[in-house]
């Protein structure tokens, strides 16, 4: 970051809360990096308040905002044009400055596609379980259709929800290829290995001590274990699929392209690998 002057250019992130985020280390430390006159500072906005958030940032002549808890779908309301894929997803975490107002992106799913790649995991062809049916899993499920994943097991506690979630990504995608479980029903999977991405909060600092499915017969079945959870960064998930002979990889990597990504639609700009190992770096003695 330059010395803040006349010329600086404002961005940041926009939630409740939103005093433990890690996204102002990974944009200012870019900006540092690429010699930027930007600022990106955390704003807290009460419920209620999203609208006038975002028109009260047009006005200042903020460059982008991130979006995040609990405004990712309540923040469409207050754009004037969405990407097809945040759409898709029903939410927005990148707000990007155009003529007459933001365009709403979604940087997460991009985000953890770019993290797989850099850990060398592919998509396109897997058999993946997916454990979750929240916010983060119904995203996670929507790339996996759009990457031509040939069969996603949605297991997820409620399995109203895993059913509703795999309905509207079925129906969206045009494919079948997301099949609701309950996660009771871990058992009935194929007997064979596969690629498992963690999208519950089970484990999440400073509950740490628990996986969302224990028993280590399930861990047999996986080849490749990522967590998107990054706090902290050796899950209980993630030892039982080592335990188990497994791969396992946490989701602070998925939290660095969201915002790389993010940041490369601001400024028009590619990050090079050099350049995110450092922020990674960074982001690795903060998180
Ligand atoms: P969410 O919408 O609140 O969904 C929570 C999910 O966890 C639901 O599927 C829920 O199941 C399940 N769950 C919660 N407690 C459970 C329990 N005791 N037993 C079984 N299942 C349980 O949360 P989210 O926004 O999707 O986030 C999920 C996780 O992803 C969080 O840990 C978050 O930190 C992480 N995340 C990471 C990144 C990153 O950049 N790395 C980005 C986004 C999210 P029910 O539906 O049955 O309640």
């Amino acid at each position: 970051m330059k010395m803040i002057d006349g010329h600086t250019r404002t961005c940041g992130l926009i939630g409740n809360p939103v005093e433990h985020t890690l996204s102002p280390l990974i944009h200012n430390t870019l900006a540092k990096q690429l010699n930027h006159n930007l600022v990106y500072v955390p704003f807290h906005v009460e419920e209620g308040q999203v609208h006038q958030a975002v028109d009260g940032a047009f006005a200042l002549n903020i460059l982008g905002l991130n979006v995040t808890v609990p405004y990712k779908s309540q923040v469409m309301d207050s754009l004037v044009q969405i990407d097809d894929l945040a759409q898709k997803i029903g939410a927005v975490n990148t707000l990007v400055r155009c003529e007459k107002g933001y365009k709403g992106y979604n940087t997460d799913m991009p985000g953890l596609y770019r993290a797989l790649a850099s850990e060398k995991i592919k998509l396109e062809g897997q058999e993946v379980i997916l454990l979750g049916a929240g916010g983060a899993a119904r995203a996670v499920a929507f790339m996996c259709a759009s990457k031509n994943v040939k069969r996603v097991y949605l297991l997820n506690r409620s399995v109203e929800k895993a059913k509703a979630v795999a309905d509207e990504v079925n129906a969206k995608s045009g494919r079948e290829c997301i099949y609701p479980m309950a996660l009771e029903n871990y058992n009935e999977l194929p007997d064979q290995k596969f690629l498992a991405i963690q999208a519950t909060s089970v484990g999440l600092h400073p509950n740490v001590e628990h996986a969302v499915i224990e028993d280590q017969a399930f861990y047999q079945r996986i080849h490749t274990g990522y967590d998107l959870i990054y706090k902290p960064r050796d899950t209980r998930f993630m030892q039982l699929v080592r335990e188990n002979g497994g791969c396992a990889f946490h989701g602070l990597k998925m939290l660095l392209y969201q915002g790389i990504i993010a940041y490369e639609l601001w400024n028009d700009v590619s990050v090079s690998e050099s350049m995110a190992a450092q922020v990674y770096k960074a982001l690795e003695e903060r998180a």
